[in-house]
């Protein structure tokens, strides 16, 4: 999953397709990776019917939200009836519903509000693309339901490590692997808009809240800059993409094949703007 890039077209990735992929409209109210109680992800949750109450305290709590992820929280808290073994969130005090949402992934609080978005409206969303290979801009209609979700069998799935091309020197000597988990939703939700628009900074904050360990000290580590300014542009890019890839949950993006000339792209699906829930002021 890829969140910063909305406003760029990303070419179709061939070995993309593993076997925890899934068809969003196949997992339905199951989260893709869920919460870690032991050895295992407790991955049910429940909706609460979208009705104009709701849209009211979502629209009113909108004007408070300093970030697009407080926005999808908004949401989340306003439309989720129950979530993992929180049998009553929809009735908890915000405080603990926070405390809930602080222990879900990234990719299943994006799950929720895929699913709220199609229950509220429908599973078609709007939108215009350019085509990377002839340039012609068109209207498309892209299908929620079709988007393909990365799901996580047990808790240690959320881990991965990435190998450096070139270590790296750190006080307590060379780093040439480093550990990282999936990112929480916290991490989203603490994102400013400076930090999601600008890629130098995001990629420092979402290498600072997924690494965990390195070679020298597995578990424990944070990193920091004068280490990260040492990465090379491959091992930059290299971690960055590994981390994405292990992140479960909808890829946000929908296949689109050019009204012209038939080429197929991926063209990201606009999260961040009011405009996905944009069809209840048609
Ligand atoms: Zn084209």
């Amino acid at each position: 999953m890829k969140l910063q890039d909305s406003q760029n077209i990303l070419p179709i990735e061939e070995n993309e397709e593993t076997q925890s992929v899934k068809i969003f409209k196949d997992l339905k109210d199951e989260l893709p990776t869920g919460i870690t109680e032991g050895e295992h992800l407790v991955k049910n949750f429940s909706l609460n019917e979208w009705n104009f109450g709701v849209e009211k305290r979502i629209s009113k709590a909108r004007q408070d939200c300093k970030t697009q992820g407080q926005y999808v929280s908004q949401v989340i808290k306003n439309c989720v009836k129950s979530i993992g073994k929180v049998e009553d969130f929809a009735s908890l005090e915000e405080k603990e519903q926070n405390f809930t949402l602080a222990k879900l992934q990234v990719g299943d609080v994006f799950h929720i509000y895929c699913w709220v978005r199609v229950d509220a409206i429908d599973e078609k969303v709007e939108f215009n693309a350019q085509c990377p290979s002839c340039n012609n801009a068109d209207d498309y209609i892209g299908n929620l339901f079709e988007m393909e979700v990365r799901t996580k069998q047990k808790p240690s799935d959320q881990n991965g490590e990435y190998k450096l091309i070139k270590p790296v020197k750190a006080k307590e000597g060379e780093i040439d692997t480093f550990y990282f988990h999936s990112p929480m939703w916290t991490f989203v939700e603490n994102l400013s808009q400076k930090e999601l628009l600008d890629p130098a900074l995001y990629k420092e904050k979402i290498f600072q809240q997924t690494i965990h360990g390195t070679n020298l000290r597995p578990e424990g580590y944070f990193l920091t800059p004068d280490v990260a300014d040492q990465f090379n542009k491959r091992d930059t890019d290299g971690l960055l993409d590994a981390i994405e890839q292990n992140i479960g949950g909808p890829l946000l993006q929908a296949k689109v094949d050019c009204k012209q000339c038939r080429y197929r792209f991926n063209m990201p699906f606009e999260w961040r703007y009011d405009n996905f829930f944009s069809s209840f002021s048609k």
